[in-house]
Order: C-alpha cells, then sequence, then structure tokens
C-alpha cells in the first residue's frame, strides 16, 4: 500500500491476515535534507534497546551545522532480513534511488544481509557507541572490578587515528586486564574494520571528530512513549520534533558572528575558514589549526608528491606521514580524521603552514559544511538512476516541482522581508501557470483532435 501527496511519501507492507507488518514514511522536508545532507545515513534503532519503545527506527544524518537531521522513518514489526530489506528498498526508492556513501547501522545478521543486498556500494559501518554500550553488558565484571576500564577503552577506540597506534592501544588493553581469551572482544577485533575510526579512511561518515556523537531518537523516544501512548500520537509527536529540528536549523542558518570573537590565530587559513564554513565546521578547523600549530614537520621527500613527517613532541604514536602535490592542490595523510568529517586534518594543516600554503585548497574544503551547503545544485551521493526518474510522468513531474517549491519555502522563511517577496513570487508564479496550464490544456486538446 503506497501513498504519496504534497511530497509526502508512504508505504505500508501488510501479511498474508492484512495485518500491518512494517511502514516507512518520509516528508517533503526529509527528502529535501536528504539532497543535501544524504553523504552519510545511519539507521537508528535505538527502539531496540528498551522493549517499551515504539518499535519506530529512523533514517538520519548530520546537516551542516553538525546536527542530527531525519530522512525518514520506520515501523519495525517484524525485525527479519526480508523485513530490512522491504524497508531499506522502499525508503531508497522515496529517496529518488540515490545512494549515500556511507550507511551505519546496528549489528546483525538480518541487518547485514538487507544492507549489503540494498547497498552493496555503500559503505556499510557498524555504529561502535552501541557496540561501546554493549561492551558494558558483555563485561560486566570487567567494568565492575575496574571502574577507569570504559574510558580507556573509549580513548583506544576514539583517540587512536592510525592503525598500528589503535592495534598497540588495544592489545595494552587486552594484557592490562587479562582479557586475551575473551571471545567477545575477539570478536569485536575480527570485525575491526566494520566500525573502528583507525581502520575507516575509504569512506565518508560526515563526524565533525572521532568525538562527535550523532544524537539518536532515543531521548525523544524516552520523553515521548510509554505504554499508554497510542502509536499514532507518537508519530504525531515525532513529526513535531522534526519541526523542532528543522526551525533549530534555520535559525542556525541565519546567524553570524563577527570575525574577531571568533580567531584564535593570526593566520589567513583560519580567517578564510571562518568566512566559509558554518560556526560548528570552523570550531573543528581551529582546533585542528591550533594543535598542527603544536606538532613540527619536515618535508622528507621531493618531487611532485612531496612527503612530510608532522608529529608532535617528539612523539612516535603522534608521527604521520602527508604527501601533497601543488599541481593537484591536495595533500593525503595517514590517519582516519578526513574521512570521519571532510575537514583538513592537523597534520596537513600543518604542511600547508611549512609549504607557506595561505589559502585553504579548494580541493580541500567540502561545500556540504560550508554556509553555502544548501545552495546550487543539490547531488550529493551517488545517483544510481531511477526508472520513474524522468519528466514523462506526473508523479515525477510533481515530485520534481514539490521540491523547487520547498527551496522557496526554506529561502522564504529566513525574514519577514524574504517571506512577503517569496509569496508574492509565487503568487505571480501561480497566476501565470494557471493561465498557462488552461491554455495548454486547450492546445493539447486541439492537438489530439486534429491526430484523429
Ligand atoms: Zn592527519
Amino acid at each position: 500500500m503506497q501513498s504519496e501527496n504534497s511530497g509526502f511519501f508512504c508505504s505500508i507492507q501488510v501479511d498474508s491476515k492484512n495485518c500491518v507488518s512494517n511502514a516507512v514514511w518520509v516528508d517533503a522536508r526529509a527528502r529535501m535534507s536528504y539532497t543535501y545532507f544524504g553523504d552519510a545515513v545511519y539507521f537508528d534503532t535505538t527502539y531496540s534497546q528498551n522493549e517499551n519503545m515504539a518499535p519506530v527506527a529512523a533514517f538520519t544524518g548530520v546537516n551542516h551545522h553538525g546536527d542530527t537531521v531525519v530522512f525518514g522513518c520506520a515501523l519495525i514489526l517484524d525485525r527479519t532480513e526480508s523485513s530490512y530489506g522491504w524497508i531499506f528498498e522502499t525508503w531508497l526508492a522515496a529517496m529518488d534511488r540515490r545512494l549515500p556513501f556511507s550507511f551505519t547501522t546496528d549489528e546483525g545478521k538480518g541487518m547485514a544481509a538487507a544492507v549489503a543486498k540494498v547497498f552493496p556500494q555503500c559503505f556499510h559501518r557498524l555504529c561502535r557507541w552501541r557496540i561501546l554500550s554493549r561492551c558494558k553488558k558483555k563485561l560486566t565484571d570487567v567494568y565492575t572490578r575496574f571502574p577507569g576500564f570504559h574510558d580507556e577503552l573509549k580513548r583506544c577506540i576514539n583517540g587512536c587515528d592510525t592503525v598500528p597506534v589503535f592495534d598497540m592501544f588495544w592489545g595494552s588493553i587486552l594484557d592490562k586486564y587479562g582479557l586475551r581469551d575473551d571471545t567477545w572482544l575477539q570478536s569485536l577485533y575480527e570485525i575491526r574494520h566494520k566500525w573502528v575510526p583507525a581502520y575507516l579512511t575509504s569512506s565518508f561518515f560526515a563526524e565533525l571528530s572521532l568525538t562527535h556523537r550523532v544524537e539518536t531518537v532515543s531521548r525523544f523516544h524516552r520523553n515521548n512513549f510509554s505504554a499508554r501512548v497510542s502509536l499514532s500520537t507518537f508519530i504525531n509527536r515525532f513529526e513535531q520534533h522534526m519541526d523542532s529540528l528543522y526551525a533549530n536549523e534555520a535559525q542556525k542558518d541565519i546567524i553570524s558572528f563577527p570575525l574577531e570573537q571568533l580567531l584564535k590565530t593570526n593566520t589567513v587559513l583560519e580567517k578564510q575558514a571562518a568566512s566559509i564554513y558554518t560556526r560548528s565546521a570552523f570550531e573543528t578547523f581551529q582546533a585542528e589549526l591550533i594543535e598542527a600549530l603544536q606538532h613540527f614537520a619536515i618535508k622528507v621527500q621531493d618531487g611532485p608528491y612531496m612527503k612530510y613527517c608532522v608529529e608532535r613532541d617528539g612523539n612516535p604514536p603522534t608521527r604521520h606521514t602527508i604527501l601533497y602535490s601543488v599541481a593537484e592542490e591536495k595533500a593525503w595523510c595517514e590517519c582516519c580524521r578526513f574521512a570521519f568529517s571532510a575537514i583538513p586534518c592537523r597534520h596537513v594543516l600543518r604542511v600547508f603552514v611549512l609549504a607557506g600554503v595561505i589559502m585553504i585548497p579548494e580541493p580541500c574544503t567540502t561545500k556540504r559544511w560550508t554556509k553555502k551547503a544548501k545552495t546550487g545544485p543539490e547531488l550529493i551521493g551517488l545517483n544510481v538512476g531511477n526508472e520513474s526518474g524522468s519528466a514523462n510522468d506526473v508523479a515525477s513531474r510533481y515530485n520534481d516541482l514539490v521540491h523547487d517549491a520547498m527551496k522557496c519555502a526554506e529561502k522564504g522563511a529566513v525574514s519577514a522581508g524574504a517571506f512577503r517577496f517569496a509569496k508574492e513570487v509565487l503568487r505571480k508564479a501561480f497566476m501565470e501557470i494557471k493561465g498557462l496550464g488552461e491554455k495548454l490544456n486547450t492546445n493539447d486538446m486541439h492537438s489530439a483532435v486534429a491526430n484523429r
């Protein structure tokens, strides 16, 4: 069962007894956000941690301010591979089959199989925060006996930005707490390339830093769902929650700060970053730049791809190798920070300072973190084709126009003046389209008669 109007998409799967088994719904704003920020998607199933929670999962992402955005919701009454497959397939169809670069989920065989089937080109990552919280349950005895264990484990996972450093730290934790034979930790290590940041350098995850935790909908669940709340009330509240997320984003879009309040160094790099990035992205850049200035860099190889070594305080674990190409205006670092944030890391910035680069090279900036993230063509992600994507049918034309109207609404809502202007322009456009439509309908009828 499927319905689609005013940009709102809803699809319900029923079982053999005609009872609802799963559902997916996406509103026009979620679709719009996805066109800008759909590069990294998180399938949030925090409801499954608590049996009193409504079985509502959310497709979420991160906007240019580093805040959570919702790309759609799913009701999951049947948690099997085929159900997850149906939910992913249905949601992807609602998003014009535009794939994200990375797709993050909880662990689970059914989930993994469904992701592999529907998102074969995406990098499938497992949520490390969920894995960390599961560690508490699996290693209760260790957590009770050693209160510092959790922080140490968290530092190992989130604080190591290269593979050798992570492996060394992980091994030292196993030895220190006598956990070499623990089968749970062994199984986590076997799948480390799926969840440990140091191993995740081949895709993009839209996290501003390694400790940036994308907020889940669990707090909303806790505050808004109980046995006395019906599912329809819950869903209405969820829509209101989404309204507040959009309002918060719109508010942040129009707030600006004087440069002198923001700057902490005397570099052109920082000034330029403050002018292009959103506040949150700038703060990440600034922290990396300040760290960069605490590092020491040396060129170890010349040529088209110059090689540098960067380290802090002569400390070998902080040593990183960077390749820099002047011709391509690009730099590559072995750390995982760029994969997570797409903001130049401290090591690359140190090389820029040493090489006299005063402006961030364009290939090193990503529009999705800038103040202009929501302008221009919104084609983030891989478009794998849409069978009904041409403008040859009413539904496609309708969706296309709803998308444009949403953009007008977004820009027109930022101030009272913009609102009045948008209203007037839309009124005129409506009158013209209406007049033109009547004329075109008449012409179509005449040509149909003439063709008989
Ligand atoms: Zn780096």
